[in-house]
């Protein structure tokens, strides 16, 4: 709600005088302008200007809203008077008065009222209200015991909160405090956070996520509607090749196709057949590449100058279908079709390991996120864990094995 964050006393709210409003207030029937930096007081006996229902290219838009919002906005960024100045000209209400009511009850601690009040100001269900009712009567619990009023907390705990709660836990934590400020006047950290001045303010934000937002703006609605328009353009980006800072918004996002590689560079020859599979290292410092050829080669990619040959990894019988890298970028595993997978030294080319099963093939292989195991699909449907140095740790039969693809989940590394 606009100014929740705001964290001044009522009193201080901000005040707008006739002559602040400058040539903007030119009605004639303005009256007193006394507008909160909560966004919730409104300018009494303002005409409604006319305005269209509806706007925007397609024209909908309904205008309450989008001017509700933008008021929204105004407030939660601090701009109260300009929040104050837009209800009072466009005419249009950040909140019903009930809910301005509602909200000044909250702020100068008319408990009881604004329990009141809660039920005129949209909230139907049952359970909201409730909860509403018991956030507000655990407000003024709390306070009653910051204020060292034992009693009059305990009557309320008794008589407004038990009544209504339909958490017993949470009862039981605020019966605690009776005792705990009976004993030594200490109090929890959280019974602390909600007795200090933003108590109140914190209060107001939980009970508005339990009305309809129709009646309450959500907080920062308007922040959330500009992200997702972006999020949607970047989606729809057909050639989408840029990092998230460049998106702007002032302009619709597009990524032209002159930002997609499409000039050679360099052509790496020294493989003798078909290259069946790439992929680079995490830290783009390597390129690995899987051939017909049976030998696999790590390339080192330079930021300036061009790809050279490091290691050309050759041991496999048969040719190489697919390559993973460490986490580490450390070591490499390459997987061939005689169905054996083997464990290569980056720095050396050297290899370290090879990982095979009598009778059944291998036909994938992945790391785990730690780097201490690594995982094979198998001809079988299994999926097997080794250790680096080649002892089997788990093999989970029965699944079916998608082509040359392995996947890790948190879960499988718990047996479950
Ligand atoms: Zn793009």
């Amino acid at each position: 709600m606009g100014g929740v964050e705001n964290n001044e006393p009522v009193s201080k709210r901000v005040k707008v005088s006739l002559g602040d409003l400058g040539g903007l207030t030119n009605t004639s029937t303005c009256t007193e302008p006394v507008l909160n930096g909560l966004g919730g007081r409104m300018v009494k006996s303002v005409p409604t200007p006319a305005y269209k229902e509806f706007i925007g290219p397609n024209g909908e838009i309904k205008t309450v809203e989008f001017v509700r919002i933008i008021t929204k906005a105004l407030y939660s960024l601090g701009y109260e008077k300009s929040g104050a100045l837009l209800e009072q000209e466009s005419g249009i209400n950040l909140h019903p008065s009930e809910v301005n009511l509602f909200r000044d009850q909250v702020l100068s601690g008319k408990w009881d009222e604004s329990v009141a009040t809660l039920t005129k100001i949209g909230i139907v269900d049952e359970n909201a209200l409730k909860s509403a009712s018991f956030l507000i009567f655990q407000q003024k619990f709390l306070e009653l015991l910051g204020n060292k009023r034992v009693m009059d907390a305990l009557n309320t705990l008794r008589h407004e909160i038990t009544p209504i709660c339909i958490d017993t836990k949470k009862l039981r934590e605020l019966s605690s405090y009776v005792v705990c400020s009976s004993q030594n006047g200490m109090f929890g950290f959280s019974c602390k956070e909600m007795v200090s001045q933003n108590g109140r303010l914190n209060l107001l934000e939980e009970v508005q996520k339990l009305l309809p937002p129709a009646v309450m703006v959500p907080e920062r609605r308007l922040e959330h509607l500009v992200e997702r328009a972006l999020n949607v353009q970047r989606k729809d980006c057909v050639f989408h090749n840029s990092l998230d800072g460049s998106l702007s918004l002032y302009s619709d996002h597009q990524c032209g196709k002159d930002q997609i590689p499409s000039q050679t560079l360099q052509i790496l020859q020294d493989h003798s057949d078909e290259v069946w599979f790439l992929q680079f290292s995490s830290n783009g410092k390597y390129l690995a590449s899987a051939s017909n050829d049976k030998t696999a080669i790590i390339w080192e990619v330079p930021e300036s100058e061009e790809v050279s040959l490091k290691h050309k990894l050759i041991g496999h019988e048969q040719s190489i279908v697919t390559v993973a890298w460490s986490p580490d970028d450390g070591q490499l595993l390459t997987c061939g079709m005689e169905g054996v997978v083997r464990r290569w030294d980056v720095s050396t080319g050297a290899c370290l390991q090879i990982y095979s099963k009598a009778g059944i093939g291998l036909i994938s292989c992945g790391w785990s996120p730690d780097g201490k195991y690594i995982f094979s699909g198998l001809t079988d449907k299994s999926i097997c864990m080794w250790d680096l140095e080649g002892k089997e740790h788990k093999c989970w039969k029965g699944q079916r094995t998608f082509e040359y693809l392995t996947w890790w989940s948190p879960k499988m590394g718990n047996g479950s």
